[in-house]
């Protein structure tokens, strides 16, 4: 099938996002169990239960346009998750593996952000209001995340190079 509307874009794109999401609360238990920082492990907790609620928005997102949700690989999330977990076999416990995990994790973000900030879009243009909205709400919660980590590698990295 061509995606050759809008709307088939917005679909597709909600399904590759399904399947981040599902990919990143698979690995999130792997980065709390690694983090050594309990201030990072906490914002890792955060995120994964807030990442539950994102995968619910998106089956919001697939009832309020009719439409049912297919099986679709992430590659993107795929490969920015691989990339993490090497870089979880190349360091060992501590505060450099600490802020390995914060560069992946925000890798990770930063993919969210974009797709969101897009399906955002096509729903708005589309006057799926209500899809949007939901869409902007997890926006909000992607770049929050961001922004904390972005914090605590402040803090991280600088144990991190007195190590
Ligand atoms: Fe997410
Ligand atoms: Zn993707
Ligand atoms: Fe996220």
């Amino acid at each position: 099938m061509t995606v050759d509307t809008i709307e088939k874009l917005l679909v597709e794109e909600l399904n590759d996002l399904r399947s981040a999401e599902t990919q990143i609360t698979k690995t999130l238990p792997k980065l709390i169990e690694a983090a050594t920082a309990p201030d990072l492990k906490m914002a890792f907790e955060h995120h994964l239960k807030e990442t539950e609620g994102q995968i619910g928005r998106l089956e919001q997102a697939f009832e309020l346009l009719g439409v049912k949700a297919k099986s679709k690989t992430c590659d993107g999330m795929k490969g920015i998750l691989s990339e993490g977990s090497d870089m979880l076999h190349l360091t060992k416990t501590g505060e450099v593996r600490d802020a390995a995990l914060i560069s992946a994790a925000q890798r990770v973000e930063h993919y969210e952000m974009a797709a969101y900030g897009s399906v955002r879009s096509y729903a708005k243009q589309l006057n799926q209001g209500e899809v949007a909205r939901l869409m902007q709400e997890t926006l909000d919660e992607e770049k929050a995340a961001d922004k904390k980590l972005t914090e605590l590698s402040t803090k991280i990295n600088t144990s991190a190079k007195a190590a």
